[in-house]
């Protein structure tokens, strides 16, 4: 096939259509209608990413008695006082906007009080109930509203459309972006005034994992490829109530929300006592790396359901209430063959969230000038720990944010940079490796590769690690490079089209490169904090003299990591933004 890719001009591409990718292109237009705004999405606009997913809700400070320093505290104190101050203040100012943007001018309709005010549930980790949602299906209103004002504005489209890997000038200024039309399997060069990465990171290398099945940190390895820094890569999140209902079903890793625990549930042992009160004082309410380092250490000790898991439990709050409170989740243990309203349902920890990413300021610009980032590819909101909530929170505040900036960026740089003709060529070679020639592999060795890596990265880069797992891990990871570079698809697997094959391999190529950057963060964090618990360095670091890991790829395989100083912006550990704290 001609390997010659298609041309494009935009002034603005963003990469990904979740929340962050959405807002971007509505802001962008609004603040400059004239703008030629091209969003390009892996999968289908408005049906993929983890923005449609989110059940619990989004985190806000509306309801009185609650403020945004209290919620900033919340965020801080949760993060462990890792979360850069200066986003964290943005994503709880910018939440008030953003919400009543999200229910005056999109149309979203969020859960009332019989009052009229807005419902905001409990979620875990916060001393206000903030939580705004609509019943517990909350990310399908959100997407669904965005959608439809993305389509009603002549956006341009490019659906199954994969992004492969940013292309510079022979200056090093940004070009645009290499992609790869999925339906034909033809490379498309999109240049590109302004690019927004917000591909939503995502930790599908783990064994038991929740986002959506187009997530493998596409955006994330991308940018080490660039040289970009990444912060706090060791701090992955894991949700501490997966389903677990076998390996036969993928249905296992999908999250059951936080609003459960936050309702009152119950996290029991397999023989049936509770446990969460034995690791901490406010028990299952407890922040979601505690809960899931508890169930996990629960797992070890062989106290287990038949799947291994530990149950959860909601019947004693009355199974009429549970179905009216939760209708999604407990349709969906049904289908699995569970009773969430008046039983127990097994569950697991998975891995869920990337608290790291592309280190940016709160305009959402990055090192690289033209460059923005906004959504779960972003790193330095949320610290060691994301509360349940601020997800959503970060990808719509700052997706708004990054359309403005890149509008009013446009404004002084109105010039294309032509694409270095050998980057281009040498961007096509690394897609192209697995159509080379050589002797061909089976397509069965990418699935035993992938379950390789998920079995590693849960075994050893997950919920506990230790120097030894996380060199074991690395050495894995090292073998699984290799033989990703000597992958050659066989004969009957080398049509272009839909060539799930060929992006399965791509994947997972960019999921060992992540997995990387997670394994030596990891490594160089000698304590422990949030997300990240070293069996071997239990003891938290000094939260006054807090450091975050920043890793960037020295242009080969090799990975620097460098500990820089957080900074305490707006207030000093031991000190509060709350009047009566
Ligand atoms: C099951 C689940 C439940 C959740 N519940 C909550 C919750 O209750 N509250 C909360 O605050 N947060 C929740 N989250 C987290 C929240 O969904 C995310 O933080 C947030 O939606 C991320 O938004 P985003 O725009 O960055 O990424 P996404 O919404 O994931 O969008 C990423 C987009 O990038 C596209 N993409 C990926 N790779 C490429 C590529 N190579 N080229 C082009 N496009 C690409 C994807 O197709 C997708 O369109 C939940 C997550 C999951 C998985």
């Amino acid at each position: 096939m001609d390997s010659t890719p298609l041309r494009l001009e935009t002034d603005i591409l963003i990469l990904g259509a979740g929340g962050a990718g959405l807002f971007a292109a509505l802001h962008a237009h609004q603040a400059n209608p004239a703008l030629d705004i091209t969003i390009a999405v892996k999968g289908l606009l408005g049906k993929c990413g983890c923005t449609r997913m989110v059940q619990g809700g989004y985190n806000v400070a509306l309801a009185q008695g609650d403020s945004i320093e209290r919620h900033f505290m919340d965020t801080i104190e949760g993060g462990k006082w890792l979360p850069d101050q200066d986003l964290a203040w943005t994503l709880v100012t910018g939440a008030i906007e953003r919400i009543h943007e999200l229910e005056n001018e999109l149309g979203c309709f969020f859960d009332r009080n019989p009052d009229g005010t807005i419902h905001q549930k409990a979620f875990a980790g916060q001393t206000f109930d903030r939580t705004v949602h609509k019943g517990d299906l909350t990310g399908i209103e959100i997407i669904n509203r965005l959608a439809e004002q993305v389509w009603s504005r002549g956006i341009r489209r490019l659906e199954e459309h994969r992004a492969l890997d940013f292309l510079l000038d022979v200056e090093g200024a940004l070009a645009g972006v290499l992609l790869t039309d999925v339906r034909t399997g033809r490379y498309v060069f999109v240049q590109a005034k302004a690019v927004l990465l917000a591909t939503g990171g995502g930790p599908t290398m783990y064994r038991f994992h929740t986002p959506s099945g187009d997530k493998s940190c596409d955006g994330l390895a991308m940018a080490l490829r660039l040289g970009l820094p990444l912060r706090d890569m060791e701090m992955v999140q894991f949700h501490p109530t997966g389903l677990l209902a076998g390996m036969h079903t993928r249905m296992t890793g999908t999250v059951l929300e936080e609003g459960l625990r936050g309702a009152g549930g119950h996290l029991l042992d397999g023989g049936g006592v509770r446990f969460m009160a034995n690791y901490d004082v406010q028990a299952e309410r407890a922040t979601r790396d505690v809960v899931s380092r508890a169930i996990f250490t629960e797992m070890r000790a062989g106290r287990t359901t038949p799947n291994g898991g530990v149950y959860l439990s909601m019947g004693h709050l009355g199974a009429a209430n549970v179905l009216r409170q939760f209708k999604g989740m407990v349709e969906r243990c049904a289908d699995c063959g569970f009773d969430l309203a008046a039983g127990r349902v097994e569950v697991v920890p998975t891995a869920h969230y990337m608290m790291g990413g592309v280190e940016f300021a709160p305009d959402c610009t990055t090192e690289r000038a033209g460059l923005f980032v906004a959504g779960e590819d972003s790193g330095g909101v949320h610290g060691a720990n994301r509360l349940g909530g601020n997800g959503v929170a970060n990808s719509t505040v700052f997706g708004g944010i990054a359309g403005e900036t890149m509008a009013a960026w446009l404004v002084s740089h109105r010039a294309f940079c032509e694409p270095d003709p050998a980057a281009l060529e040498a961007a096509i070679a690394r897609a192209e490796v697995t159509f080379a020639p050589g002797p061909t592999t089976s397509a069965s060795a990418l699935e035993e590769m992938r379950e390789t890596l998920y079995q590693a990265m849960w075994d050893d880069a997950g919920i506990v690690r230790n120097a030894q797992g996380l060199s074991r891990v690395e050495a894995v990871l090292d073998g699984l490079a290799a033989r990703l570079a000597a992958f050659r698809l066989p004969a009957e697997a080398r049509d272009r089209a839909f060539n799930l094959t060929w992006h399965d391999a791509l994947n997972l190529d960019n999921l060992v490169s992540v997995s990387r950057a997670i394994v030596r963060a990891a490594q160089a964090r000698e304590n422990s904090c949030g997300a990240h618990h070293r069996a071997d360095f239990p003891a938290p670091a000094d939260v006054a003299s807090a450091t975050f890991t920043s890793v960037r790829s020295g242009g080969d395989a090799t990975l620097t990591v460098t500990a820089k100083p957080v900074n305490f912006s707006r207030v000093r550990p031991g000190q509060s933004l709350l009047v009566h704290a």
